[in-house]
């Protein structure tokens, strides 16, 4: 299964992110010896410990809803939070990271799908944090792009232009506020179920759990 996605993500040059939470590190060594490096977990407290029985040179990145007074515990080793959906978040991960003498990636988490309980950003609420002083002070944090997760649903025309939004939301803030940054350059759009499209529509990062890991 590993081999044959990753066929497909090679042919567009897409990085493949495995969504390990919930599973046993038995179940992560295993696709780290097949060569798998990057992991996301969204739980804070899993996440640390299963960094802390793993091998080092696992890149770590954070997907799941954050709490500012958490951040501290990954600080230290994560590689990229994809979830950042607030000023006051982001200038937390900003401190920390400087505590640690790092510099951290972060993408910005947007709101796409119909549904209300999913947490993220809009166009406006990031224009407003990427233009204010706050921001422009930080030194820790790199803005690497976006991130956002289309709607639990059968309709694929529905997902396709959920992803398409998310596509126009980036290259949106590229022009506005990252003309020159070649490092503003993911988007992390799509899952197990969605992931083909989300290709489709110009992913640079799919989040994939089930499909490498089976059901939790
Ligand atoms: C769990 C999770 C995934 C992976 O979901 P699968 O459907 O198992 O591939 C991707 N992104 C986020 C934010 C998740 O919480």
């Amino acid at each position: 299964m590993l081999e044959e996605i990753l066929k497909k993500l090679q042919a567009t040059g897409t990085k493949l992110i495995a969504v390990s939470k919930t599973k046993p590190v038995d179940a992560i060594l295993e696709l780290y010896n097949r060569g798998q490096r990057i992991f996301g977990e969204n739980r804070v407290q899993e996440l640390v410990r299963k960094q802390g029985e793993l091998p080092a040179d696992i890149e770590w990145h954070f997907i799941g809803h954050m709490q500012t007074n958490k951040v501290k515990y990954i600080a230290p080793f994560i590689a990229c939070i994809h979830s950042i959906d607030s000023l006051k978040l982001l200038k937390e991960v900003n401190k920390q990271a400087e505590k640690n003498g790092r510099t951290i990636d972060c993408l910005l988490q947007f709101h796409i799908a119909e549904e209300e309980t999913k947490f993220g950003l809009d166009l406006d609420e990031a224009g407003g944090l990427l233009s204010s002083d706050d921001f422009f002070k930080m030194k820790n944090v790199r803005i690497r792009g976006v991130m956002g997760m289309a709607t639990f649903t059968e309709d694929e025309g529905q997902v396709r232009r959920e992803f398409a939004f998310l596509k126009n939301i980036f290259d949106e803030l590229k022009n506005m506020y990252f003309p020159d940054d070649p490092g503003f350059s993911e988007i992390s759009m799509g899952m197990s179920g969605d992931y083909e499209i989300a290709l489709e529509e110009g992913s640079t990062m799919v989040r994939l759990g089930t499909l490498l890991f089976g059901q939790r």
